[in-house]
């Protein structure tokens, strides 16, 4: 027996084996079971989401020799005829290659004849929006006046261009996409009653390609079993497809979290090697990051168990406002391959692009699980105050690349540094201190800084932030208590030095009141859902506080509008601020000036980066 492809084999020949469309099934399963049957049914939907299928079963449901019902029997001549395609009163028509009235004219004429086989005459029209006008014409006549014995099932992808007049005689299904974890699913059941191996990563794959068609899925099934022998690996399903393995990304984020330039340069390395398409990586990326941010936010939004666990370990990696920003670049390094010398070098400035504004964290802290700190190499990205108001834009390269020590601490009684925002640089003495852990503690790693990383941050694009280095515990102890004692909570969680979400839960609170060992915080509704994420966070934020002011204290968190401002909201006043007074720099800036009077240019003020 020849080989029959995987879509016309697996097509589903009844209700119960469909997969997806449960709302068009259910409605026509009672339509069918009470007899209340129209005339006309029209249904719309992309490719490939099962509009044929479900017009082949309703066409058995309406010629079972065992009687009219949801559960045609599959057995009998009319249900096996129908199957085979070749009843003589189901007519499949496509509209795109036969759209001219003659057609519909033949077609039609036909219709008033009483059934040869069957029970009713079953048209499908499939893209009828594609039909002429006076076909259309044609068509109304018979479905205003249809004999009691014909059935029309329309199938459209563009319900738009549908004559009123042919809409309002027709009752309409919207067959919905499927959704990604429908077609693994399905995917899956296929291979397992085929007995052909595969490896769960390169079903998603596949879904993902054939961007909700069940059809498209199981074509693309189809030849990645051929291309990899009769097994379906995710390795050569990703060489197919020519997307690139969720391996590949991941490590990108590992050595983000990492802050290791080396392991990126490595996975860019490892790319060119196989010809992966630096193009669809970054496009991958920007998708992942996506999701990654997603899940921060809805973890249940992600259906797929397996992918959320992935990407729930990289959500407690990175910020919040990191992950939007990666995103950006992501996004925008797709656009500058086309302008780089070649897409390596571009894909790789991407990539340490995305390194270099990767605020600097302290790693060992239980947000970053798995995170830095192993394997990283730290950067300093040395502060480039905006000096007498000039843009950062056009700052001279940074030159103080001195080596600085950290002492990334594994026990919580660490205190570490604070972001240190660049509009609030340090004096480069602050920047250099190099602080011994106090001996009870290990010092994980002293290390220099990445000289790559911060060239490609000089030259590519500015550094968001430089942040000063967990530092010893006395230090900030200090300045957490006088923070405290002002009741300056931006202040307190920036001397804190949390990390990771923690810190964006700290950072969307408001202080209310401190006493008796108290201290009373309000989040921000809208965030509410971050207590959810981490259930341990407010613990950790009072722990730190405690150890860093030397007292225990009792941390209370309510939520609820925000009365005053929280830090983030403090930050991006101010961010705001700092752009409307760079804008007011740049546009008396001599050289701007010069520019725009002798090139004609404009300031696109989107772009202007504050550093
Ligand atoms: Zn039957």
């Amino acid at each position: 027996m020849s080989y029959q492809v995987l879509a016309r084999k697996w097509r589903p020949k009844s209700f119960e084996t469909l997969v997806g469309q449960e709302h068009v099934v259910r409605a026509l399963t009672h339509a069918l079971a009470t007899g209340r049957l129209h005339h006309a049914w029209l249904f719309t939907g992309t490719r490939g989401v099962g509009k044929t299928t479900i017009s082949r079963i309703l066409a058995k449901a309406l010629n079972c020799e065992a009687g009219v019902s949801a559960t045609p029997c599959g057995q009998c001549d009319a249900c096996r005829a129908i199957d085979a395609d070749r009843f003589p009163d189901y007519v499949e028509m496509d509209a795109a290659s036969n759209r001219g009235v003659d057609d519909m004219a033949a077609l039609l004429d036909r219709a008033v004849y009483a059934p040869v086989a069957g029970r009713y005459k079953v048209y499908m029209i499939d893209e009828v929006h594609m039909l002429t006008g006076h076909a259309f014409n044609a068509m109304l006549k018979t479905l205003e006046e249809p004999p009691e014995h014909v059935k029309f099932i329309l199938a459209t992808t563009d319900p738009q261009k549908i004559p009123v007049t042919v809409l309002s005689r027709c009752l309409q299904f919207n067959l919905k996409q499927m959704p990604q974890g429908q077609i693994v699913e399905h995917l899956a059941r296929v291979l397992e009653a085929e007995a052909t191996p595969f490896e769960a990563g390169a079903l998603r794959h596949l879904a993902h390609a054939a961007a909700g068609s069940m059809r498209d899925a199981l074509s693309l099934l189809d030849q990645a079993i051929a291309h990899g022998a009769g097994r379906v690996l995710e390795e050569q399903v990703t060489h197919m497809l020519g997307t690139v393995g969720d391996d590949h990304l991941y490590a990108i984020l590992d050595a983000l979290a990492a802050s290791d330039a080396d392991a990126l340069l490595a996975v860019a390395d490892g790319m060119e090697m196989r010809s992966l398409s630096f193009d669809a990586a970054l496009q991958a990326l920007a998708t992942l990051l996506g999701r990654v941010a997603l899940v921060q936010f809805a973890p249940a939004a992600v259906a797929d168990e397996h992918e959320r666990a992935r990407l729930s370990a990289q959500a407690g990696r990175f910020d919040a406002e990191y992950l939007q920003l990666a995103y950006q670049i992501a996004i925008h390094g797709r656009d500058e391959l086309a302008l780089a010398p070649d897409e390596y070098t571009g894909f790789t400035m991407s990539l340490l692009r995305l390194l270099a504004f990767r605020p600097e964290q302290p790693t060992a802290s239980s947000a970053a699980p798995g995170g830095g700190g192993t394997g990283g190499k730290a950067r300093v990205l040395p502060v480039q105050p905006m000096a007498g108001g000039k843009p950062a834009a056009v700052a001279p390269a940074p030159k103080a690349e001195a080596p600085k020590a950290i002492a990334a601490m594994t026990k919580p009684t660490a205190v570490h540094g604070g972001d240190v925002p660049p509009w609030e640089a340090l004096p480069p003495e602050a920047e250099m201190q190099v602080s011994d852990a106090p001996p009870d503690m290990p010092k994980k790693r002293v290390s220099a800084e990445n000289p790559g990383a911060a060239q490609a941050a000089a030259g590519a694009q500015r550094k968001p932030a430089a942040q000063s280095e967990p530092v010893a515990a006395t230090a900030d102890g200090a300045a957490v208590a006088a923070a405290f004692a002002c009741a300056d909570w931006r202040e307190v969680v920036r001397a804190l030095g949390l990390s990771g979400l923690t810190r964006e839960l700290a950072q969307h609170c408001e202080w209310i009141g401190y006493g008796d060992g108290d201290l009373r915080l309000r989040l921000s509704d809208i965030y509410r859902h971050l207590l959810e994420l981490d259930a341990a966070m407010p613990a950790r934020i009072e722990g730190e506080l405690g150890r860093a002011l030397g007292h225990p204290l009792k941390l209370h968190i309510e939520t609820g509008a925000i009365a005053g401002q929280t830090p983030a909201q403090r930050d991006e006043s101010e961010r705001r601020a700092r752009h409307a007074q760079a804008m007011a720099a740049l546009k008396s800036d001599p050289f701007v000036l010069e520019l725009i009077e002798r090139f004609d240019a404009s300031l696109n003020e989107d772009t202007v980066k504050l550093l």
